[in-house]
């Protein structure tokens, strides 16, 4: 039910946030009827962990970033706004969001914040200009040009120019690196024939940390296998034009060479989390995400919740699954179906990531682990049945056909790039 006064509109549910913790705290909403006013900076609902199949051309973006308001059309006490939060008054209750036609303001009697996070340079935040992220559409359609720009001029170069504009660093070894080096050491190989050299710089003491043990093993010696330089225990300490300097544990330092450098080490919640916890005197951790209570409120303010990536609970990982439990477990708190106050308990249904063609690693628990193809089809299958929109799954999987089973990247037809006028930290809209 919604009604303005004195210039304040008031409405019973607000959801700040298109994401996944977002799209799933509205669909279990719209289960009771309840109405909401879904307010997001970005007008689409962006499944994150196909960004770097965008980048290296497997899948066209529009697969993988439908409209939010197109996914909601058909839920009746839906209102989906495009906007950016700048402003909350916790205790009138009162959020401030930019439209394109100005400010606006809303009273919510329920707030679901979910807005996310960004990348983190570690203090460093002159790193932004000089490297490609994987955060945004924006960001991946960026990397793409980049990777066209350098294999376009590559083949029309010397040998030493050649190897120069070939030459990736990837910083951080997590899902999203490995992945990105996987991927471009496949695409030089298979669909430009051309020999590139990949580096994967990690500060942990081993490739995919969170899984550890034979499975990290599994990915740096598939990775090494393929090509990929890994580097572990080593920290980037510079970037310039061409050259990223790193320095081991034992403070050996060393300069590679590099055009294309991608950060895709550590995350950091700024933004609208930082002005709720200025709003609400919640605390955060060290990188900026909110220490919510058990049953996801913020500070000492019963309605208002936070949930995924731009929060912090009991260790739980910032990875779709908990933004999509915690928003439905909060939604159902709203709609009554489970008592004000009851505590979010994650369902860990095990990780996966994707090493290269046929190549990954799954972990159910501790005992139930598998890797290679079968592993590489389980990762393909859940990504698939996550992918929202039937079309979106069936031109994907034509996609992945035609770039796995042949050698073609039907992405690299997308002419739209977006002009890189901004650091890729202020394109995020958090
Ligand atoms: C490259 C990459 C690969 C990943 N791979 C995986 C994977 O394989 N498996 C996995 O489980 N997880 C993966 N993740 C993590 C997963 O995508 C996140 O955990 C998940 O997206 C978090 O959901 P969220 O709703 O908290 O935030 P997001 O999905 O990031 O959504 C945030 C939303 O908030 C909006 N927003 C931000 N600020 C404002 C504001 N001030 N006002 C209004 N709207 C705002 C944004 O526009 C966006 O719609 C990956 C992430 C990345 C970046």
């Amino acid at each position: 039910m919604q009604h303005v006064d004195a210039g304040i509109e008031t409405t019973d549910v607000v959801i700040v946030g298109s994401g996944f913790g977002g799209l799933a705290a509205a669909k279990q909403l719209s289960k009771s009827g309840v109405d909401y006013v879904l307010i997001s900076a970005t007008p689409e609902h962006l499944f994150q962990p196909l960004l770097y199949q965008v980048a290296t051309g497997v899948l066209p973006s529009t697969d993988i970033a439908p409209p939010i308001a197109q996914i909601l059309r058909r839920h009746k006490g839906a209102d989906v706004r495009l906007g950016k939060v700048v402003d909350i008054d916790a205790d009138a209750a009162v959020l401030t969001y930019e439209t394109e036609q100005g400010p606006r303001k809303i009273r919510y009697g329920s707030l679901i914040a979910a807005t996310g996070a960004t990348q983190s340079y570690f203090g460093r935040d002159d790193f932004a200009e000089k490297t490609f992220s994987l955060k945004t559409i924006e960001d991946a359609k960026l990397l793409r040009a980049q990777i066209e720009r350098v294999f376009a001029e590559a083949a029309k170069a010397d040998r030493e120019t050649r190897e120069r504009l070939l030459s990736f660093v990837v910083v951080g070894a997590g899902p999203t690196g490995v992945e990105v080096a996987g991927q471009l050491k496949e695409l030089a190989k298979r669909h430009y024939h051309q020999e590139i050299s990949v580096t994967l710089v990690e500060g942990a003491g081993a490739v995919l940390p969170p899984f550890g043990g034979s499975l990290s093993e599994y990915a740096r010696k598939s990775l090494t296998r393929n090509g990929v330089e890994v580097l572990l225990d080593t920290f980037v300490t510079d970037i310039e034009p061409g050259k990223v300097t790193v320095k081991t544990k034992d403070g050996v330092e060393r300069g590679i060479g590099a055009e294309t450098v991608v950060w895709s080490a550590g995350v950091a919640a700024g933004g609208f989390a930082k002005l709720l916890a200025e709003a609400t005197g919640c605390e955060t951790d060290r990188a900026g995400r909110l220490l919510i209570n058990p049953d996801c409120t913020v500070g000492g303010h019963a309605d208002i919740y936070a949930i995924g990536d731009m929060t912090s609970l009991n260790g739980y990982p910032g990875q779709s699954p908990t933004a999509m439990q915690e928003g439905r477990h909060v939604a159902d708190i709203i709609r009554r179906k489970k008592p004000a106050g009851t505590p979010f308990v994650y369902w860990d249904k095990g990780s996966m990531a994707v090493i290269s063609r046929f190549s990954a690693v799954t972990k159910l628990n501790d005992r139930i682990k598998f890797t290679g193809t079968i592993a590489w089809a389980t990762w393909l299958a859940v990504h698939l049945f996550y992918l929202v929109g039937f079309r979106n799954r069936f031109v994907a999987v034509l996609s992945w056909l035609v770039a796995f089973v042949g050698t073609g990247r039907p992405g690299f037809d997308e002419t739209d790039t977006p002009a890189r006028t901004e650091a890729p930290r202020d394109r995020q809209a958090a």
